[in-house]
Order: structure tokens, then sequence, then C-alpha cells
């Protein structure tokens, strides 16, 4: 496995496997647990190499948000990377990324103001610039996201139609720790307690789930039965939990099977979302410790 610290090197490394192969391309923001890693297996079954980039984006946090703070830990990734069958690991310097100067933002209106973009402006026009970076420094062939993080997947694909990126996106299903709680570098901030309060997020799409299995087919209906046991568990309004398209995230009157319950929710000191397309399974979780 190659480890590459500057723009300049993981240019060069990244097009001498392209030459010879494809490249699948996992980017993160590292502090690696099994969900990046389910990505980076899939990667490696399906590209002749693969590439993880490793790079907290500061474009894509609010100014009081948890940029400096964010969880770090390069030889802890790195090893994983070695394990999981990486053969580039591409650690990128800020100063390289963003230097002095740098202006141009990528930006989709309505579809980055939704949701997450409500919640966090400026988000998604952080993630779309530095992720049509990482495309134009490592030339993937496929690149690998988390279903996890549900309205990046429609935005970057978005990007991607629009801008007739050669790249194939490939989105992964999310992982889960046994007792439901989707994965998370932020869950290292959860105190047992918290960790425990924050399995209300998939509590509240499991009934969804089951209501929408019954028959329940009203939107507002799923909605509010979320939003209840959100406010019940967690003592304060949910972020958002609604029930959206996934082309547009836009809010039909009747759910149909692919609609996405999407939830987030201040847990602790930090946000937890997750999310769960109607219809598909979801659990059953054994009960924690
Ligand atoms: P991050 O490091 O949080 O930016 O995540 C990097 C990639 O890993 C993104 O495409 C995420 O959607 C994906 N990811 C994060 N958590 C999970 C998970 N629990 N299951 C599957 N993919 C995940």
């Amino acid at each position: 496995m190659e480890v590459h610290r500057s723009l300049d090197a993981a240019r060069a490394a990244c097009a001498s496997r392209r030459a010879s192969g494809t490249l699948g391309l996992v980017p993160t923001m590292g502090a690696l647990h099994e969900g990046h890693l389910t990505l980076v297996r899939r990667a490696r079954e399906e590209n002749d190499a693969v590439a993880v980039t490793v790079f907290v984006n500061p474009l894509q946090f609010g100014p009081h948000e948890d940029y400096e703070r964010y969880p770090r830990d390069e030889a802890g990734d790195a090893a994983l990377l070695e394990g999981a069958g990486a053969d580039l690991v591409l650690f990128l310097p800020a100063d390289e990324m963003y230097p002095p100067g740098h202006v141009t933002r990528l930006d989709q209106g309505a579809l980055c103001t939704e949701l997450e973009g409500a919640a966090r402006p400026g988000h998604f026009a952080g993630v779309l610039t530095v992720v049509c970076k990482l495309f134009n420094i490592c030339t993937p062939t496929r690149a690998y996201f988390g279903h996890k993080d549900f309205q990046q997947t429609v935005v970057v694909r978005r990007m991607v139609e629009d801008l007739d990126m050669p790249v194939e996106v490939v989105v992964c299903p999310t992982r889960r720790d046994p007792d439901g709680l989707a994965m998370s570098s932020r869950n290292a901030y959860l105190s047992p307690a918290e960790r425990a309060e924050g399995l209300a997020l998939v509590t509240a799409l499991g009934e969804a789930q089951r209501l929408f299995a019954a028959g329940e087919r009203s939107r507002a209906a799923l909605e509010a039965a979320m939003q209840r046991i959100l406010l019940d568990r967690l003592r304060r309004p949910a972020d958002y939990a609604a029930v959206v398209s996934p082309d547009d995230f836009s809010r039909p009157e009747l759910a149909h099977p692919g609609d996405v319950a999407v939830v987030a929710a201040p847990v602790g000191p930090t946000r937890l979302l997750d999310n769960h397309a109607l219809g598909a399974k979801l659990g059953p979780f054994s009960p924690g410790p």
C-alpha cells in the first residue's frame, strides 16, 4: 500500500494506476470504521486498484461546527486500509487543496438547501466542490459513497450527470452496529447514555418501515410517527423527520416504495442522521448490553 501526502504525488500515483486498469475511489474524512471499510472492500472487488482519500474538508463545515475537533487518526486509518486492501492512501493537505485565492464553489440551488442543507447552510456546496476536485485529482473509474449520507449521494450523482463527469457513482448500504445505530465517525463523541439515546433515530425509521409495510401510505402519518418517537426519546424536536422522493427530496402526499425516510437530530454534543428506503428490510437488531 502506498501512502501519499501531496497533491502532486496523489495525482501521479492515481494516473499510473489508471494507465493500466480501473481505479475505484473512496473519498473519506478519516476516523475510519466498518462503514468506510465496506466501501473500500466493494471498490476492491470491482476495480484493478483502489484509492482512498482522507481529507477533513473545511469547506463543508459551518463556522460553529466541529471542524477543529473532528476525530483524526492517520496511523489507525492507514492500518485499517492496509487490512481492507487499499492500494493508495492519500492524506491530502488542506493548504494544497485550498490555496490562497481559491473561490470556485459548486452549488445546486434547492437540492442543496433542503434537509441537511437547511440545517447546515453551505454544506453541500463544500461537499460538491471537494468531490469535484477529488475526481479531477484522482480520475477514478468508479467512486464509492455510503447511503448513510443519502442526500450526499443524490447531489453527487446529479453533479456527475449535469457536468458529464466520466465516473460511475456506486452507492453502498449503510453499515450499522448490532443494535442498529448507523456507524459514524461522530459516534465517537457520544457517552454510553447518549449513544443509547441515539438509537431513537433507527427506532423511528423502523416504525416508519413497520407502518409502511402494514399498508400506511400517508406521508404525514409516517412523519408524525417518527417525530413522536424522536421527541419522546430525545426530549426535544428533531431537526427533521421526513419522507422524501429519492430524486429531488420533494415530499409526496402518498409514500411509495423507494421513497426515503430521513431523520436528523441533535444527540449529546453532536448531530446524528440516518435514513431508510421504505419497503427495504431494516433489522431486526439485537438490544444493546
Ligand atoms: P465520511 O468520512 O463521514 O465523509 O464518510 C465517507 C464515506 O463513507 C461517505 O460516502 C459516507 O456516506 C460513507 N459512510 C459513512 N458511514 C457509513 C456507514 N455507516 N455505512 C456505509 N457508508 C458509510
